[in-house]
């Protein structure tokens, strides 16, 4: 039996004259998450993207898998694909159901006919179709208005396709159709969630890791690896920048007023952060900052950090709870890799007494006697890349 996977795109369907851009860069990001796994078709027709594998080895409940992480997509189902011929139809969907339906379900047939010229309306295929899976199934029995199954019967262009389980799709927009914004990452739960929910958005992401060896280890960045690998099966590839940040952040330490060092901090990140972002082609800085959280996250000190950069930021957690921002590490799975304790250069450092609603002249002032330049400079200078979803 030939099964396929069929996708309905999200709401990329809205985008009118640029639909078309939107749904070749879907089916580009598509192909390039499955094709490790074998050789694929994938075509759009009908406002529904087909995809046929080509090799017989390829394992379909891995592709659906993939497919299940691919912003952009609203829904998709795997289906059976057969002749357009009643006959067929019938057989084909007995064959290819039997499975969930050598269970005590109730079910109903639902058909869709795009292709015209077939000699069979949509509510006459319902009905053929149903009749001979209740025939055939003595234990199953029909229910139109609150079934366990419903079938779905589509004779399309070129065949007819049987499927019965709809699946819900990562939703959002194609990576990359929203350009490219350079995340600030922590070892944290807050920053891989942020980070997932820009590329939902269509963001294209680069990320950036302040270290500050010896304070914080090789582990702490590490799980920064590992959190980014797993937001990368959501988000595809992407470069990890790591910053060497401990002569800055002594700097500060030993220069500035203890209740400002984490504000004139955050300040250095941005800087830095708009430096790299630059070099790379990021238009945005994202943050996993969410409002009143802690000392930093109140409106002054975030509007003292916004100052420090050029670029817009956006903070996709702004407006959510602790508990909400962990509801959605949890479904991502970044949740416990988060949680393992490795010290991150925040922590480090925090002072006892944190401004929580710094002034920015005072801030700037505090600033003001040290020549930060060439250590901006000499930090991006030394900056390591590292590769993340390359599996992929
Ligand atoms: P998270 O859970 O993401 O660590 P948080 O609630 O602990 O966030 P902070 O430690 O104040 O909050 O950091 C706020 C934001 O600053 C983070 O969400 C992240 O975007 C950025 N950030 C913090 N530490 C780092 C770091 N070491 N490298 C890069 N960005 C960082
Ligand atoms: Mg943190």
């Amino acid at each position: 039996m030939n099964e396929i996977i069929l996708v309905k795109v999200g709401e990329i369907a809205l985008k009118g004259l640029n639909r078309k851009n939107f749904e070749d860069l879907l089916i580009k990001n598509i192909k390039r998450k499955i094709h490790k796994l074998g050789r694929f078709e994938v075509v759009c027709s009908q406002s529904t993207i087909r995809i046929t594998p080509l090799d017989e080895f390829i394992d379909m409940d891995e592709t659906a898998e993939k497919i299940s992480k691919v912003f952009g997509i609203a829904a998709f189902s795997r289906a059976c694909v057969t002749e357009k011929d009643i006959e067929k139809i019938k057989n084909t969907a007995a064959e290819y159901l039997e499975p969930i339906f050598s269970e005590n379900i109730s079910f109903k047939v639902e058909s869709k006919r795009s292709d015209k010229k077939f000699p069979y309306g949509s509510p006459e295929i319902s009905r053929i179709v149903g009749g001979f899976l209740a025939d055939t199934f003595p234990n199953v029995r029909v229910d139109v208005h609150n079934p366990d199954v419903v079938v779905t019967v589509e004779v399309r262009d070129f065949a007819a396709y049987i499927h019965a389980n709809v699946e819900e799709g990562a939703g959002g927009l194609p990576v990359s159709c929203g350009g490219k914004a350079a995340i600030l990452i922590s070892g944290g739960i807050d920053s891989p969630v942020a980070a997932y929910m820009m590329a939902k958005r269509g963001i294209e992401l680069a990320a950036v890791h302040f270290a500050s060896p010896p304070y914080t280890s090789g582990r702490a960045e590490e799980k920064v690896r590992d959190l980014l690998e797993i937001v990368s099966d959501y988000a595809g590839r992407m470069n990890m920048y790591t910053v060497p940040f401990t002569k800055i952040q002594e700097t500060i330490q030993r220069e500035c007023p203890e209740e400002l060092f984490t504000v004139i901090m955050r300040r250095m990140m941005m800087k830095i952060s708009q430096r790299i972002a630059e070099k790379v082609g990021c238009q945005a800085l994202i943050t996993g900052e969410s409002l009143g959280q802690v000392a930093s996250q109140t409106i002054g000190a975030l509007a003292c950090t916004d100052e420090a950069t050029d670029l817009p930021v956006f903070r996709p957690l702004i407006g959510m709870d602790k508990k909400d921002i962990i509801a959605v590490s949890r479904k991502i799975n970044t949740f416990e890799t988060s949680c393992l304790p490795y010290e991150d250069c925040c922590t480090v450092f925090t002072p006892r007494h944190p401004r929580t609603k710094p002034r920015l002249d005072l801030v700037k002032k505090a600033e003001s006697s040290i020549d930060w330049e060439d250590m901006i400079a000499e930090a991006v200078e030394n900056v390591k890349i590292t590769r993340i979803g390359e599996e992929d």
